[in-house]
């Protein structure tokens, strides 16, 4: 059972850009948490004391100090993971594009071409509200940080705003309203295709070129630095369709040793056409040109042939996942057995945000594979249960490909942490295991009780602490598109 000693915790939130996320904390004053159970690098302990520190860094646990100290308590306590790949303007047209019509081949491609026209009505105003709500609901499923793969820059026109980083703004003016910690990755994005063909009238909001991108990620960057320290920067070029071979070796230049996130290899008539123009599957073409490394993180590795999959895992780059929406948009079944045994590293995203919860992309992930193989517990290890397991995997990718100091409850990482709630009926356990297990295959985001980002108390009892404030300005912008599609 947890209890939260009310009062002990005296947040005075920054609800509105341009308050940053260091305005969050109290004085001087020492925040305890003290868990019944926590999982630490070392695995689980009980009675556990975090103490977090006024710059939002976990500093110290089990120190005797604290021990003495008054603060919250919980039963649960883990490493709040990182969301590692979203579009965040997409969750405004989640459940629009469910019906067939008349279209009897309905697919990733036409999926598409109705977001395409969705987004051609996207204010920055409505972007803004959209981002909030989206990193609320991920706050509420126990993420604790947003990695934003941000493409929609330009007007509807393709005309940049007087502000070329306007978009950007909005999506880090979201992130100042909901304490979400964010890695805003600026997408580069050039052609229709391949082939280097022009872009739609749908696509035409996302071009730069090079300098117009380079000047967009320099625009950003005040914006981004006001919104506190935990705050990080990478680069996106969009994928093999969108960007020159050029662009590539420019944002890694960009990049600098910051993430580098790209999509990969999501469907197969994507593979085709850069096999087609390129000479060589994606896989290939990444591996020859790219140079992965540990700061590359590839989203959608799901079409990949094992050879592709051993290889590219063995380069320390990460399998950007993201089950919920490859399911949707029937994209395929990544091979996680083939990866995870190769020793590659994985990420869990939200993508298109069809729907946003942490437990039910981690059991997508686990089910798609039992689908296949026709087994059970297959991402599950001698030593760890399949949920302990999935969880601290993707809580440790995740944060390396938000380039975030997070993934552990230890001194001097960020204090990203979630409490689950174990007293719910589906649990019946005190191993640590079962619970995580509980959570993801028995339960669902409910049992998310508390989240800290960064030493910002951002959910208490499952709420966030702006949930009817951004749920009703949210609300608006979806009653403006109502009856459009
Ligand atoms: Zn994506």
């Amino acid at each position: 059972m947890i209890i939260v000693i009310k009062g002990s915790l005296t947040f005075h939130y920054a609800l509105l850009y341009p308050f940053t996320h260091k305005s969050l904390s109290t004085g001087n004053r020492m925040t305890i948490i003290h868990a019944d159970l926590a999982l630490l690098p070392s695995g689980w302990s009980e009675n556990v004391c975090v103490a977090l520190g006024d710059d939002g860094c976990i500093s110290a646990v089990n120190s005797a100090d604290a021990r003495t100290v008054a603060g919250s308590r919980v039963a649960c306590l883990l490493p709040a993971p990182v969301n590692a790949h979203s579009h965040a303007f997409q969750r405004a047209m989640a459940g629009l594009t469910e019906r067939r019509g008349k279209n009897l081949q309905d697919n990733f491609w036409t999926w598409r071409e109705l977001m395409y026209r969705f987004l051609e009505k996207l204010t920055p105003e409505h972007v803004q509200a959209i981002a909030a709500m989206v990193q609320m609901e991920m706050l509420e499923a126990g993420y604790a940080t947003n990695v934003e793969f941000h493409y929609l820059h330009h007007s509807p026109d393709g005309t940049p705003y007087q502000n070329r980083a306007e978009m950007a703004d909005r999506i880090i003016a979201a992130a100042a309203q909901t304490g979400v910690g964010l890695t805003l990755l600026p997408v580069h994005y050039q052609f229709g295709g391949c082939d280097g063909r022009s872009l739609t009238r749908g696509q035409v909001r996302f071009k730069n070129d090079l300098d117009g991108f380079a000047a967009l990620c320099e625009g950003l960057r005040p914006s981004l630095k006001r919104l506190g320290p935990d705050a990080g920067f990478g680069i996106a070029p969009h994928s093999l369709r969108a960007v020159s071979k050029d662009s590539f070796i420019h944002s890694r230049s960009l990049a600098s040793g910051r993430p580098f996130h790209m999509h990969l290899a999501e469907q197969t008539a994507e593979v085709d056409e850069v096999l087609h123009y390129l000479g060589c599957r994606p896989v290939e073409w990444v591996l020859e040109n790219i140079g992965p490394n540990p700061d590359c993180c590839f989203i959608h590795c799901t079409q990949m042939l094992p050879h592709e999959t051993k290889a590219l895992a063995q380069t320390g780059a990460v399998a950007g996942l993201c089950p919920m929406t490859e399911a949707n948009l029937g994209d395929g079944i990544f091979d996680g057995v083939t990866w995870l045994e190769t020793g590659g590293r994985i990420a869990i995203g939200s993508d298109s945000n069809i729907r946003i919860s942490l437990s039910e992309e981690l059991r997508s992930l686990e089910y798609s594979q039992r689908l296949r193989d026709k087994s059970r517990t297959v991402l599950a290890t001698s030593a760890l249960s399949t949920g302990r397991y999935i969880f601290e995997a993707m809580t440790l990718g995740g944060a390396q490909v938000a380039g975030r100091k997070t993934g552990r409850i230890e001194a001097g990482y960020w204090a990203d942490l979630l409490a689950i709630d174990t007293s719910a009926i589906t649990n019946f356990s005190s191993n640590g295991d079962v619970i995580i297990d509980t959570f993801i295959f028995a339960g669902d985001d409910r049992l998310v009780q508390e989240v800290w980002s960064a030493g910002r108390h951002v959910v208490t009892s499952g709420r966030h602490f702006a949930h009817k404030q951004i749920t009703e300005t949210y609300r608006g912008v979806l009653s403006a598109f109502r009856g459009w599609l």
